[in-house]
């Protein structure tokens, strides 16, 4: 298994992509997609039209809006560019189906792919992507949003990705012995926000799981000014990555 961080910023940031991940197994599966991301998707060589799943944390801008892009120009490559592709099946949290049948209702074309489009409404229930087990777990965001993480376990070997995430118990059991987890580094610890986690916690949560390496990442702007891997190895005492755009870690 081999994960690329697409992007490791957020919405508005001055050198880093939004929140993305390419997770690479039997499939070629996306962690959210947000702004700026498919540029870096572009860079790693990868045909974007082989993509099969899409997979949702939650619907915040940062997280999400590159899928339309990327969706409008699968409609082109397929209608009009004599382009094949497989199905797309287009999974996320609670409300995932209401959210894709109002913006594809709405944005021109989109009800008209001439390609399959599936989209799945997950909880806490683990399913297969071929050979891929995929653990959805809900984790603590914002008030009233429902924001999953995930985990991705192939060839003897689990992945952990945060989303968007308070510090919660279920974080730490998504994590639990994962080889690797991606979380969110929002904010260094000395500038901390509700809504995130931020550098110490990162660590916290590592320790509590005993991950084997910690990556961190979605940093806002002021993030870069501090050493976040300082503040994480605080807690936790195993390898830790500062996040950066495509780099790619193998599993
Ligand atoms: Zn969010
Ligand atoms: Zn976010």
């Amino acid at each position: 298994m081999r994960l690329t961080i697409l992007g490791s910023g957020t919405n508005i940031h001055p050198t880093r992509a939004a929140s993305g991940y390419l997770v690479r197994t039997d499939h070629t599966i996306l962690l959210d997609f947000g702004p700026r991301t498919l540029a870096n998707l572009q860079k790693t060589g990868v045909n974007r039209h082989r993509i099969t799943h899409i997979l949702f944390s939650h619907y915040h801008a940062d997280h999400f809006s590159d899928f339309i892009t990327y969706f409008f120009d699968a409609m082109i490559f397929t209608k009009y560019q004599g382009g094949t592709r497989p199905p797309l099946t287009v999974i996320g949290p609670r409300g995932t189906k209401k959210f894709f049948r109002t913006l594809f209702a709405t944005l021109p074309g989109f009800t008209q792919a001439p390609f399959a489009v599936h989209f799945k409404e997950v909880s806490d229930r683990a399913f297969m992507i071929g050979k891929t087990s995929v653990i959805p777990r809900t984790v603590t965001h914002t008030q009233n949003l429902h924001c999953l993480g995930y985990r991705i376990e192939y060839g003897g070997k689990a992945l952990a990705y945060s989303g968007d995430s308070q510090y919660c118990d279920s974080l730490v059991r998504l994590c639990g012995d994962a080889d690797l987890a991606g979380l969110d580094c929002s904010f260094p610890a000395s500038r901390p926000n509700p809504v995130h986690l931020h550098a110490g916690q990162c660590g916290q949560v590592a320790k509590e799981a005993g991950i084997g390496q910690l990556v961190l990442s979605h940093f806002y702007p002021v993030t870069d000014r501090y050493n976040v891997r300082e503040q994480a190895g605080e807690a936790f005492g195993g390898k830790i990555v500062v996040g950066r755009d495509l780099l790619t870690i193998k599993l």
